[in-house]
């Protein structure tokens, strides 16, 4: 039997029964990492001293006949915007290389308490600003079903890492797609859940009024676990929402009958490849015979997202850079004199495309320019969201492809930013409206994984669980990653 293999689900239910140690099942994934990562290179930092540690715990825990968690020696990797105490957290970046977080994120530590064992930091595009993972400073992750190819970004090591079972859970953070759209490049379940749902404390702010984390998984009952231990409500968190937690893994026993499913016209005609295409129809149908009703829907202002989410992330993301000044934080570069040592340690420390975005943010505030750009995108958000609420007044959930293609060649975008930026069209507009939306494995074009993504209201994450693992269940999980 190959542990990697196991879902998180499976791995938990025979650690607490005893069928397995903790510690073999990290050991296995420490062995995987180690035939597979010099490859993929999901990971930046793996913590094997640590995860054994804590497997040996748990399994002592177990022979005293305490209990532990629902993820009871799961095998979990944590994207390095996301602090687990003690570990670096370099968020992909040159300016944060020996920047040891001294706590670990809310996240983190509620899938401790399940029982989690943490077997590293994950690679990622610098600061979550990418689509490809190209733009990490360490180097780019590969995606394991074509190394040739990118995993997507920025999450790409917590995408490749499960895709490869170098985990088999990973936390991600979703600022326009993040987790959404390297799931669907890598053939996984990947949730952005509400924007409040999981608690931001400990993840390195991007654009904080856009930013969330949310896991990666190969099967929809480990992502619905996944959620279940890192949801509810943080008081050290002001954005969190105070809404109790609902019992996540019941509503993926929900049938979808009658349910009313929106395909948003926008997104489904031309831009998208063929096999994109054919997967929108072949999902249309599985959900027509498990008794969804479908609709066509208008989200008319679907065109401007790309333009509203670039002109609301770099105005915010040149604030919360700010604080990389060779002072507090990270890396300082020259000590001339003030200026100067702030000028050596961002110009040297950032790179090109987190300049870039840092000199859009800082355009677009400054003053003549505010008016005409960031106020003028937060009005274009608005009536995005305003889309989205019409259209949920017709359905109860929407279809939309994750991403216009399967998997690119690495370099394929790397000197268009505009190209790269367009990989996002599909979810940055669930981002600006800040509701839940999930990707799920739904075909393959050659080899390559396809992923369509279904968006919730506010807090309709047990909908888009329950219609996930509808699908899952009437097309066998054939879609499902290797
Ligand atoms: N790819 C998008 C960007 O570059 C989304 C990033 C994210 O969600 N962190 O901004």
């Amino acid at each position: 039997m190959t542990l990697t293999a196991l879902s998180a689900a499976q791995l938990a239910h025979r650690i607490q029964r005893r069928e397995l140690s903790a510690l073999e099942v990290t050991e296995a994934f420490l062995e995987r990492i180690a035939q597979r990562d010099q490859e993929i290179h999901a990971f930046l930092h793996v913590t094997a001293d640590s995860a054994r540690a804590r497997a040996k715990k748990i399994d002592q825990e177990l022979a005293a006949g305490r209990s532990v968690g629902p993820l009871a020696g799961v095998a979990v990797g944590i994207k390095d915007n996301i602090c687990v105490a003690g570990v670096p957290a370099t968020c992909g970046s040159k300016i944060l290389q020996h920047f040891v977080p001294p706590y670990s994120a809310t996240a983190v530590e509620r899938l401790l308490a399940a029982g989690a064992v943490v077997l590293g930091k994950m690679n990622m595009d610098e600061f979550g600003m990418g689509s490809s993972g190209e733009n990490s400073a360490y180097g780019p992750a590969r995606n394991p079903h074509d190394p040739s190819r990118v995993p997507g970004g920025s999450s790409s090591g917590p995408a490749a890492a499960v895709a490869a079972r170098m985990a088999v859970l990973t936390l991600g953070s979703d600022t326009g797609g993040s987790v959404r759209q390297p799931a669907a490049l890598c053939g996984l379940y990947g949730l952005r859940p509400t924007y409040g749902r999981v608690s931001r404390y400990g993840l390195v702010a991007f654009a904080s009024s856009l930013d969330t984390i949310g896991p990666l998984t190969r099967t929809i009952e480990d992502l619905a676990l996944g959620l279940q231990c890192t949801a509810g409500h943080d008081p050290l968190d002001s954005t969190s929402l105070p809404d109790p937690v609902p019992d996540y893994l019941a509503a993926l026993q929900r049938s979808i009958k009658g349910q009313r499913l929106g395909l948003v016209k926008e997104s489904i005609g031309e831009g998208n490849t063929a096999g994109v295409r054919q997967a929108v129809q072949q999902t249309v149908e599985v959900f027509r015979s498990a008794g969804a009703a479908i609709t066509e829907v208008s989200l008319p202002y679907t065109d401007y997202g790309i333009a509203a989410y670039y002109l609301v992330c770099c105005p915010e993301a040149s604030s919360n850079l700010a604080r990389y000044a060779g002072m507090t934080y990270g890396t300082r570069l020259s000590d001339r004199d003030l200026i100067a040592t702030m000028m050596t340690t961002r110009g040297r420390g950032f790179g090109p495309e987190v300049r870039r975005r840092i000199l859009i943010g800082t355009y677009a505030l400054s003053a003549g320019y505010h008016d005409a750009y960031y106020a003028k995108a937060l009005k274009v958000r608005r009536l995005i969201a305003q889309d989205y609420r019409n259209a949920f007044a017709r359905c109860d959930l929407l279809l939309t492809p994750t991403s216009p293609t399967p998997a690119f060649r690495l370099g394929e975008k790397t000197t268009s930013p505009l190209e790269m930026y367009l990989a996002d069209v599909d979810t940055v507009g669930p981002a600006l409206a800040g509701l839940p939306s999930l990707s799920i494995p739904a075909g393959f074009e050659g080899k390559l994984p396809v992923g369509l993504q279904l968006i919730a209201p506010p807090l309709g994450e047990e909908l888009l669980l329950s219609t996930a693992a509808a699908f899952e269940r009437e097309t066998g999980g054939r879609y499902l990653a290797p």
